[in-house]
């Protein structure tokens, strides 16, 4: 229960408790003693003033200290004090203890002295030995000293209850962050914990759901990929398969026909690996981009030339309108990837007498390239999936072609590793245009 860092926090709470509640103790109990004792010696100061004035007046009714013992006795009673009175030269005149009389004062026999004058002439000092604090003066300070005790004692259990109050609730949250991290480890990813304690702990919390989000989605797609996978390889496999077991109970016979279907699917499973590659690396930031600077218009030059007999062949035309030259900042090989694979999908999903245009604009700082053919286009519902990993509008059409679903995925990788955007756009039987921006130099 009293976990480390709880202790720790407890410790100091009570040392901050202890130091302030005892230097408030210290600081008050201090200046209300210290006006108490301004009080006491006022009144001393005062008390002495009139001693003196009495003193005075006993003198100059009778004339001289004759029988002055009297007064002091009197006096010394009254103030349960000791009183000694000398003479102007210093020479003791009367002593309530009867020790000092007819001797020199010493001077530092006294703490506190008067002086007693007559008109503008001194007659004598009195000189007096104060206690240092009267017993009521000593109860009084007791007292005083007792309720900064009590006070200081109250507000320091109640410091501490409040900390063992606090420190709970501070570390719920640590807590619960615990808990859900042990749960994790053991495989549990859809631990969320409560961020609205807010401030350091709560962005702690915020940094922790989005850790465990990632997590569970990094999980999830792996599981999908390799669902996906093997989902792919089945189909080509299980071609083979079956061409293979046909040959060997000779129920097909080995002609040159099936020897090319199964080098067709060879290359299908070749294909998909490859391209699976490339989307791991993709998905990983690991395309290893080599950039340079290039005539965008050139490369897609180039790729419509070597996909002109696929299109002949095809019965489809295509049509370039290239603004430029535009000079761009890009790995050659990879933006030829992404052309040959938009004119490619064009030219495969284009019926004969179609037509592919592309082109090329520039504007406010990137350049633009669009493939855009007058072909089966793809239903509105199956549009926002185009870019996704395995997605096919025409599942068995596409397999047939020797599609694997990835092309996109590999295209729209390579465009936004290269800052730029990949769209696009169709209507079912109308045709496509897929559009990919990239930055211009600065
Ligand atoms: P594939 O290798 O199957 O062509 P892509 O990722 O390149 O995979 O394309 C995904 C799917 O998008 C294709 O299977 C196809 O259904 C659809 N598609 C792509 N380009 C076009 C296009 N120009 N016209 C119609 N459909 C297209």
């Amino acid at each position: 229960m009293f976990s480390s860092l709880r202790l720790k926090l407890l410790a100091s709470f009570f040392l901050v408790i202890v130091i302030g509640v005892g230097t408030i103790a210290y600081i008050s109990s201090n200046s209300a003693i210290n006006q108490f004792d301004r009080y006491v010696s006022r009144d001393q100061a005062e008390r002495y003033q009139r001693l003196a004035l009495t003193f005075s007046n006993y003198y100059r009714y009778m004339g001289s200290w004759d029988e002055v013992s009297n007064l002091t006795a009197k006096v010394s009673e009254m103030y349960n004090e000791r009183i000694v009175l000398t003479d102007p030269s210093g020479v003791v005149i009367g002593d309530t203890a009867e020790k000092l009389i007819g001797e020199e004062i010493v001077s530092d026999w006294s703490n506190k002295s008067v002086t007693i004058n007559l008109g503008d002439f001194s007659i004598g000092k009195i000189y007096i030995r104060t206690q240092q604090r009267s017993p009521l003066q000593k109860t009084f300070i007791n007292s005083v000293n007792k309720s900064v005790l009590t006070g200081g004692i109250i507000a320091g259990i109640v410091g501490i209850v409040l900390a063992l109050l606090f420190s709970r609730n501070i570390l719920k949250p640590i807590r619960e962050l615990t808990e859900a991290t042990k749960k994790m480890q053991q495989g549990e990813l859809d631990q969320r914990v409560d961020t609205s304690a807010g401030g350091e702990i709560g962005k702690l919390g915020e940094s922790f759901n989005e850790l465990a989000r990632r997590l569970k989605e990094q999980k999830t797609l792996r599981e999908e990929m390799v669902s996906d996978v093997a989902h792919e390889l089945r189909n080509p496999l299980s071609n083979i398969q079956g061409y293979l077991e046909g040959l060997r109970e000779g129920m097909i016979d080995p002609t040159k026909k099936v020897f090319e279907t199964l080098h067709q699917q060879s290359l299908v499973l070749n294909r998909l690996v490859n391209d699976l590659r490339d989307v791991n690396r993709a998905k990983a930031g690991k395309l290893n981009l080599d950039k340079k600077l290039l005539v965008l218009e050139d490369i897609i030059s180039r790729e419509i030339k070597a996909l002109k007999a696929k299109a002949e062949e095809n019965g489809v035309e295509i049509s370039k309108n290239l603004n430029g030259p535009n000079l761009i900042e890009a790995d050659p090989e990879r933006i030829s990837q992404v052309v040959r694979n938009l004119i490619d999908n064009a030219i495969t999903h284009t019926p004969e007498e179609g037509e592919i245009k592309i082109e090329t604009r520039t504007s406010s700082g990137e350049v633009r390239t669009t493939v855009t053919d007058d072909g089966a286009g793809i239903p509105e519902k199956d549009l926002p999936y185009i870019f996704d990993r395995f997605y096919r509008v025409d599942k068995s059409r596409s397999r047939g072609t020797g599609g694997t679903g990835l092309g996109l995925t590999i295209a729209k990788e390579i465009i936004e590793s290269h800052g730029g955007k990949i769209t696009a756009k169709s209507r079912e039987g109308e045709g496509s245009t897929f559009e990919f921006a990239l930055p211009l130099p600065e």
